[in-house]
């Protein structure tokens, strides 16, 4: 695997998803040393199931373990901190992560009980975790998803649980954005592979998952990012954190450079209606037997244009879906290859989330 290199795979098992992301990634070619100590960083902010769309699924951290056991790797541990207010050993349990510590002699690092190091990037000083400062390969899991300030959250914002919680206040007071990039300059994940199942829709805590029943694999956190706010329909203007890690050195943002490895196609599975905030999206789509990682791209798409008032603009329901193969109706609109039969239908297998604004846009003119 290479920096420029996304993997990416779609499915509803996490554990088999996971395994075909390190069959590709070949995991021995970038920790040649066995002896190596790797760390496992989830996203644990608060202390809910991962069905909640707020955190990482534990099936990908168990099949990770188990990978790594099976190359001969015995120094692995899992680091997290919740945010500041909510108990890391609460959200390790509410995971069955005690039982996962317990069974492969892996163990659990709360970072609230860490020792810490300062360092200063861009003027901003931090505490950082020394075991994340002192592991060998740092393996981050993100869980892409909305989040209330940042707007998303994926790689770059997962390393905010490597810090004190005194540094968190201090994030927060400083905006976020400048003290995240600083942060990932100090210490970024050595590979991030993604949990993009089920993210939430625009809040980190969780409670409107969309379904999106796919993975991805990275080793640069900055383009990780970026493919990620491709994935939600942001501009890079929307994600400032990203270009400020870019200027920083963590990474490139350039898509237009990336090579993205697919390893197979989206498939169509029942899709989990939206819920709660994200249903109201629904009403403006007209599915047939969508894979869920293109009605998820949709909802996401919708949730854009909502915000700068644009779903009013949305005159026509928007098809999509494989029961669309085969139909020709020049009076409907569709997005997906599955629709490209009906009068204005957008490429793509899925399409990503940006893409479909800017049709849907098109579409008032
Ligand atoms: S274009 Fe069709 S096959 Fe491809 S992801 Fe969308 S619904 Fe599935």
């Amino acid at each position: 695997m290479t920096k420029q290199d996304i993997i990416i795979t779609y499915g509803s098992d996490a554990m088999k998803m996971t395994r075909a992301l390190l069959d590709k990634i070949d995991i021995e070619s970038l920790i040649p040393n066995k002896q190596a100590s790797i760390a496992l960083k989830p996203n644990l902010v608060v202390a809910v199931t991962a069905d909640s769309g707020a955190t990482t699924h534990p099936e990908i951290v168990i099949a990770i373990i188990e990978y790594l056991q099976a190359k001969g790797y015995r120094d692995i541990s899992i680091v997290e901190s919740a945010w500041v207010g909510d108990s890391t050993k609460e959200g390790f349990r509410v995971n069955g992560y005690n039982q996962i510590s317990g069974r492969y002699k892996v163990p659990l690092v709360d970072v609230k009980d860490d020792s810490y190091t300062k360092k200063t990037v861009s003027g901003i000083t931090m505490d950082v975790s020394d075991t994340i400062l002192e592991t060998d390969f740092l393996i981050s899991l993100p869980v892409l998803k909305g989040h209330c300030q940042t707007a998303m959250t994926c790689a770059l914002k997962n390393m905010k649980g490597c810090l004190s919680d005194r540094s968190k206040r201090l994030f927060h007071s400083l905006g976020l954005n400048r003290p995240i990039a600083a942060l990932n300059a100090v210490r970024c994940a050595d590979l991030v592979i993604v949990d993009s199942l089920n993210g939430d829709l625009d809040f980190e805590e969780g409670g409107n998952p969309v379904q999106t029943n796919r993975m991805f694999a990275c080793m640069d956190s900055v383009l990780c990012d970026s493919y990620g706010a491709s994935l939600m329909g942001f501009e890079l203007e929307d994600l400032p954190y990203i270009q400020l890690a870019e200027d920083l050195g963590v990474g490139e943002s350039d898509l237009t450079t990336a090579n993205i490895i697919q390893l197979n196609e989206p498939s169509e599975e029942p899709v989990a209606r939206p819920t709660g905030r994200a249903n109201y999206l629904g009403r403006h789509t007209e599915p047939q037997s969508a894979c869920s990682a293109c009605y998820g791209n949709l909802v996401h798409a919708l949730k854009r244009l909502d915000e700068v008032n644009r779903l009013k603009n949305v005159k026509q329901n928007i098809c999509i879906g494989q029961g669309y193969k085969g139909v020709t109706d020049p009076s409907k609109v569709g997005v997906g290859i599955c629709t490209r039969g009906l009068g204005k239908s957008l490429p793509g297998c899925p399409p990503k989330a940006i893409d479909m604004i800017k049709f849907i846009k098109e579409l008032d003119k």
